[in-house]
């Protein structure tokens, strides 16, 4: 039988969030293509991108969503949101102004999602470490207070980006299950 007919015990919604240009696209073709599917396209003009885990024995969908690109101008929609039951806030370690927009992203998710979103906060491009302009300790820091996960990727090199995913999935299925 093909993959299509298996039913999976849990589907999560999570989504991408965190300003333009932060690796949010790259962190999931690379999640996607590189871990998972070696010969998957592009997500380019997709909305969402599907990836099977098991966690517990159990066969555990997170449907990954990702912004086309309009977060650079008017931010993303209601729709992006809806049934969200975790997120990923990215912001770029080589640029301040991405880490500001942070609590910015974190109030627009918590006013667009109906429940409490498992969320991990995500300084990638770590591997640009001549130009970094946030601290590690300054991301733990705002993680605590603002109670998301928290860690350092790279898109570029693969460091933590399935663990990134993964933390979140995790937890999700144990607060769920
Ligand atoms: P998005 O707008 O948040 O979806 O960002 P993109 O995924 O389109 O990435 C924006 C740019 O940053 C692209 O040129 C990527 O190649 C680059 N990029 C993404 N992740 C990394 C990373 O971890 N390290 C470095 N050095 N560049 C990255
Ligand atoms: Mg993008």
């Amino acid at each position: 039988h093909s993959e299509e007919e298996q039913i999976e015990d849990y589907l999560f919604k999570i989504v991408l969030i965190g300003d333009s240009a932060v690796g949010k696209s790259t962190l999931l073709a690379r999640f996607a293509r590189d871990e998972f599917y070696p010969n998957s396209k592009s997500t380019i003009g997709v909305e969402f991108q599907s990836q099977k885990m098991e966690i517990n024995g159990k066969e555990v969908k997170a449907q990954i969503w990702d912004t086309a690109g309009q977060e650079r101008f008017r931010g993303v929609t209601s729709a992006y949101y809806r049934g969200a039951v975790g997120a990923l806030l990215v912001y770029d370690v080589s640029r301040r102004q991405t880490f500001d927009s942070i609590g910015r992203w974190l109030n627009e998710l918590q006013t667009h999602s109906d429940m409490n979103v498992v969320t991990i906060l995500v300084g990638n491009k770590f591997d640009l470490k001549d130009s970094r302009e946030v601290t590690t300790t300054e991301g733990k820091d705002l993680a605590e207070a603002q109670g998301p996960f928290f860690i350092e990727t790279s898109a570029l090199d693969l460091s933590n980006v399935s663990v990134a995913f993964q933390t979140v999935v995790g937890e999700i299925y144990n607060i769920l299950s």
